[in-house]
C-alpha cells in the first residue's frame, strides 16, 4: 500500500460534507444542476467587496518592487501592523505587529498552532457540534481530541468541562460564531470559561491555551456584535481568516493573533513562526497580504446573509422543524425529525435537497443546512423541506 495506514484509516472515516458533495455531483449529472438544491457546502456565494477588486486593479497597474518574493515567515510587517491596528480598535486591547502571524487561512493557522503547542497525546478539548476538520488537525500533530457536549442552545457545558480538564489538557478550542450551529457565545459565558481555565491552570501548574477559532466573527445578525475574548483569559489566541468576511476562501489568507498579556508570549510566537515555515506554508500568499492590508475595515454584506437566514428559518419553523435561529455564520443546525439523521438526510435527497447529517459534526440527531447559496437554490429547497415535514406529520 502506498498510502500510510493512518491516512487510509482517516480517509475511510471520511467527511460527511465530502460524501454529500459527491452524491450531489452525481445527482447534478443525472438531473441537471438547476434541479438540485445543494445546501451542503460552506462556500460563500458572495463575491468579494468592490474595494477588493479596486485594490487588485491598483496593484496590478502599479506593482511594488519585489512584491512576489519570499518574505519573513510571519508575513509583511506592514500587513501585520494593519491587522494589529484594526484588531486594537475592535478589541480595545493594544496589539502590535509582533502579536500577529499571517497564515494560509484559519486552517493553516490552526495547524501551525497545534503543531507548536502539542506534545504526543496532549489533549485538546472541543465541543460538539464541531467543525469536523478539528479532528484531523489535532491528529496531524499527535494530539487527542476530547469531545464534550453543549447545551440546548449549543453553548459548551461548563460543568462537564470542569470535570473533563486534567493534567493532559493542553488547549481548549472554541468556535464562536459557530459552524455548524450558528451560536454566538455571550460575554458572560466567555468570562466564566476564563475563570474556570485560570483555576485549572493554578491546580495543574501549567498553561492551558484557549484557542478561539473566529473566521465568522464579522458574520453576525440582528445588529449584534460578537463579544471579544481577550479580557476574559490571558492565555488566549485567535485563529481567523478572510475566507468569510471578505469572501476569499480560495485565496487562503488568515492570521494568528496572540493576547499581548499571554505569559511567555515571545517563545510561543517564535514557535508559530517556525512552524509556519516548517509545515511548508513558508508564508501566507504575498499578493493577498498586499491586498488585505488596506481592507481590514471592510466586510461583505451581512444583511444579504441575514435575509437568506430569515427566509429559511421562517419556512422551517412554519412547517414544524425545531431549529435555533442562528445568531451568526451561514449555517443552521435543526433537529432531525427522525432519530437517524442519515435516514432523514436521505429523505431530503429524494426531493433533491442536499444537507449534511449531524453526526458528521459529532452530533447525531441533527442536520446542517448551509444557506450561503443563491436564492434559486434556497427557494427551490423549500418545497422539499415541506414535503418531508408533511410525510413525518410535523405540521
Ligand atoms: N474554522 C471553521 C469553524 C470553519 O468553518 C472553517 C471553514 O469553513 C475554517 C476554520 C477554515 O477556514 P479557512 O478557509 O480560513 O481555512
Amino acid at each position: 500500500m502506498l498510502v500510510s495506514d493512518r491516512v487510509q484509516k482517516s480517509m475511510k472515516q471520511g467527511s460527511w460534507i465530502r460524501r454529500m458533495f459527491e452524491e450531489g455531483a452525481e445527482l447534478k449529472q443525472q438531473y441537471g444542476e438547476e434541479n438540485i438544491f445543494d445546501l451542503s457546502l460552506g462556500n460563500p456565494i458572495m463575491e468579494p467587496p468592490v474595494e477588493f477588486h479596486q485594490e487588485l486593479r491598483r496593484l496590478a497597474e502599479n506593482p511594488l518592487p519585489g512584491m512576489h518574493r519570499y518574505m519573513e515567515n510571519a508575513g509583511y510587517t506592514e500587513t501585520r501592523a494593519a491587522v494589529a491596528k484594526q484588531l486594537s480598535l475592535e478589541a480595545g486591547v493594544n496589539f502590535t505587529m509582533n502579536d500577529i502571524i499571517m497564515t494560509c487561512g484559519a486552517a493553516g493557522a490552526l495547524n501551525v498552532v497545534l503543531k507548536t503547542i502539542l506534545n504526543e497525546e496532549d489533549e485538546v478539548i472541543i465541543f460538539a457540534p464541531y467543525f469536523p476538520e478539528y479532528i484531523n488537525y489535532i491528529d496531524n500533530h499527535g494530539g487527542i481530541g476530547k469531545v464534550l457536549p453543549t447545551d440546548e442552545q449549543f453553548v459548551p457545558r461548563l460543568d462537564v468541562l470542569e470535570a473533563a480538564i486534567g493534567a493532559k489538557t493542553r488547549a481548549v478550542l472554541i468556535n464562536s460564531p459557530n459552524n455548524p450551529s450558528g451560536a454566538v457565545y455571550s460575554e458572560d459565558f466567555l468570562h466564566q470559561l476564563g475563570e474556570l481555565l485560570s483555576n485549572k491552570e493554578t491546580k495543574y501548574g501549567k498553561q492551558i491555551i484557549r484557542i478561539n477559532d473566529e473566521p465568522y466573527r464579522k458574520i453576525v445578525y440582528d445588529g449584534q456584535q460578537c463579544p471579544q475574548v481577550w479580557s476574559h483569559y490571558r492565555q488566549s489566541i485567535i485563529v481567523t481568516s478572510h475566507s468569510k468576511d471578505l469572501a476569499l476562501p480560495g485565496e487562503r489568507i488568515g492570521y494568528i493573533a496572540v493576547n499581548p498579556g499571554f505569559g511567555q508570549r515571545k517563545e510561543l510566537i517564535d514557535g508559530f513562526i517556525y512552524c509556519n515555515r516548517t509545515l511548508g506554508y513558508v508564508n501566507a500568499p504575498a499578493l493577498m497580504q498586499h491586498l488585505v492590508r488596506s481592507l481590514q475595515d471592510v466586510t461583505i454584506s451581512v444583511a444579504e446573509y441575514q435575509r437568506k437566514r430569515d427566509v429559511l428559518c421562517d419556512h422551517l419553523s412554519e412547517v414544524g422543524y425545531s431549529v435555533m435561529k442562528p445568531q451568526g455564520t451561514f449555517y443552521m443546525f435543526p433537529k432531525s425529525p427522525l432519530e437517524d439523521d442519515i435516514a432523514f438526510v436521505r429523505e431530503l435527497l429524494e426531493w433533491r435537497v442536499l444537507t449534511v447529517p449531524g453526526r458528521g459534526f459529532g452530533s447525531p440527531g441533527y442536520f446542517r443546512i448551509s444557506f450561503c447559496v443563491d436564492d434559486r437554490t434556497l427557494e427551490g429547497s423549500l418545497a422539499g423541506f415541506r414535503k418531508v415535514a408533511q410525510k413525518f406529520k410535523l405540521y
